[in-house]
């Protein structure tokens, strides 16, 4: 059986060239020789709108994403908070099909659900106002009819306050919740979840409504990229240096 691969939070971007690197001895790598590759969200640093595909530097990520697809890979790509704005022709122009907010997938005879893990930061009131804010419909519209400097300006501004405003924030705060995680676990009746986002990669053993479940936290990438590998030996992390 050939391996599941899953990851987030890559945050590529020009002025991380270690990480992109790594992106790229991955795709041409180990995501060619797997049945399918999740990406869970953070792919970019940031997204403004699909147009931002004409930069060579997106063309350069869509494009090695392109070519896993035609090795008959199957490419999926969640949206990030940083990436929410991936649409229908960044999903056209690399064969990724894109996921919902959260997703319950079929791996090797396993049922388990995959999500980016913003959501489960439900301790963080003043951000969960702000995503929902931010995707509703009516504001996606808005800011897709922006033109393009407006939008790099307003992801510019709104990555400075973030910035200002995660730095007063507790730790504690910008977790995952328990009871989000236990609500998740049940919505979807599985017995294991993989998301990213916080950073804090692990895995975590949890017991919701009696029954063991594991939560696996993937790794955000820095210099070299990381991958939680599902295989018939299991689930187990990998990394790659470009
Ligand atoms: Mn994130």
């Amino acid at each position: 059986m050939k391996p599941t691969l899953f990851l987030s939070d890559l945050h590529l971007a020009p002025d991380r060239p270690a990480a992109a690197a790594a992106f790229r001895a991955f795709a041409r790598g180990p995501a060619r020789e797997a049945a399918a590759v999740y990406i869970l969200g953070d792919l970019f640093d940031v997204w403004i709108g699909d147009d931002q595909l004409r930069e060579p530097f997106a063309r350069g990520i869509a494009d090695d994403l392109a070519a896993v697809s035609a090795a008959g890979v199957a490419l999926f790509v969640g949206r990030g908070n940083r990436d929410f704005l991936l649409g229908a022709r960044f999903a056209r122009a690399t064969g990724a099909t894109l996921l919902p907010d959260e997703q319950a997938v079929d791996v090797g005879g396993e049922r388990l659900v995959v999500l980016h893990g913003d959501e489960l930061c439900t301790g963080d009131a003043e951000y969960q106002r702000y995503r929902a804010r931010m995707r509703a419909p009516a504001s996606i519209r808005r800011l897709e009819a922006m033109p393009y400097w407006m939008r790099r300006l307003i992801a510019w501004s709104l990555r400075r306050k973030s910035r200002r405003a995660n730095a007063l924030k507790a730790d504690a705060i910008m977790d995952v919740a328990p009871d989000a995680v236990a609500d998740a676990f049940r919505r979807h009746g599985v017995t294991r979840m993989i998301h990213g986002h916080t950073h804090r990669p692990a895995r975590h053993a949890v017991t919701v409504d009696g029954v063991a479940r594991e939560r696996i936290v993937l790794h955000d990438w820095d210099d070299r990229g990381y991958y939680v590998e599902a295989s018939s030996a299991g689930f187990h992390v990998r990394d790659v240096t470009g």
